[in-house]
C-alpha cells in the first residue's frame, strides 16, 4: 500500500498520560520520527538534556524566537516551549511521519502551517481519573496541580476541533487506537 509521512500533533491535558502513550507507540513503530522540544522549563530529576527536552533560558529562547527557528511555540504552565522547525524539516524530508507531543496552543498553531496536519487529543476518563493521576506522579506541587487542573479544562473545550479523540482509559487499547488512526492517514496520503 502507498503511504505518505505525515504530521500527527498528539495533545492533551497534563496527566492524561500522553508521554507513555507516545513513548509506546514510538516502540511499536520505530519507523516514526523523534522530535525533541526546547523549554524554558527547570528539567525534572532524571530528564537529560537534548533527549527529554532542549534545556534553555530565557534568553535563548526568545533569541531563537526572533530568529524564526520555530515551527510553534507557546506558554504552558508558566513556561514557554517550542517545535523546532528543524527538528520537523530534518523527520518529513527523510519521508518519517513523526508525533509532535505538543500542546492545544500549539496544535492549533501547527495546523495553520501545516493545514493536513492530523490533530490527536487525548482525553481522559474522567476529570476526577485525571486529578487523580496527576497527584499521584507526585512531581508536581499543589500549586502546580491546581494550574495544571484549570489548564486541563481549557484544553479539553479547545481540544474539541482536533480531528481525533482518544480515551486513555486503558494503555494498550488507547495505543491500538493511536496507530490505526497513523495507519488511516498514511495510507489515504493528503486529506486530514
Ligand atoms: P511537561 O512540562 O509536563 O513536560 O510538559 C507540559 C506541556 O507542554 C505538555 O502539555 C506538553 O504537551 C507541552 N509541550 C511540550 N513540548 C511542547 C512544544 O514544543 N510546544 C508546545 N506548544 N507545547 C509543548
Amino acid at each position: 500500500m502507498e503511504r505518505s509521512a505525515r504530521l500527527f500533533v498528539v495533545s492533551g491535558p497534563s496527566g492524561v498520560g500522553k508521554g507513555t502513550l507516545v513513548a509506546k507507540v514510538r516502540d511499536d513503530r520505530p519507523s516514526l520520527g523523534l522530535t525533541v522540544s526546547a523549554t524554558t522549563r527547570p528539567p525534572r530529576p532524571g530528564e537529560a538534556d537534548g533527549v527529554s527536552y532542549y534545556f534553555m533560558d530565557d534568553a535563548e529562547f526568545s533569541r531563537r524566537v526572533s530568529q524564526g527557528e520555530f515551527l510553534e511555540w507557546a506558554n504552558v504552565h508558566g513556561h514557554r516551549y517550542g517545535t523546532l522547525v528543524s527538528e520537523v524539516k530534518r523527520n518529513l524530508s527523510a519521508g518519517r511521519s513523526l508525533i509532535l507531543e505538543i500542546d492545544v496552543q500549539g496544535g492549533l498553531n501547527v495546523r495553520r502551517i501545516h493545514p493536513d496536519a492530523v490533530l490527536v487529543f487525548i482525553e481522559p476518563p474522567s476529570m476526577e481519573e485525571l486529578e487523580h493521576r496527576l497527584r499521584g506522579r507526585g512531581t508536581e506541587d499543589e500549586a502546580s496541580i491546581e494550574c495544571r487542573l484549570e489548564n486541563a479544562r481549557r484544553e479539553m473545550e479547545m481540544g474539541e476541533s482536533y480531528d481525533v479523540r482518544i480515551v486513555n482509559d486503558d494503555l494498550a487499547r488507547a495505543a491500538q487506537e493511536l496507530e490505526r488512526t497513523i495507519d488511516l492517514y498514511e495510507s489515504n496520503g493528503g486529506s486530514t
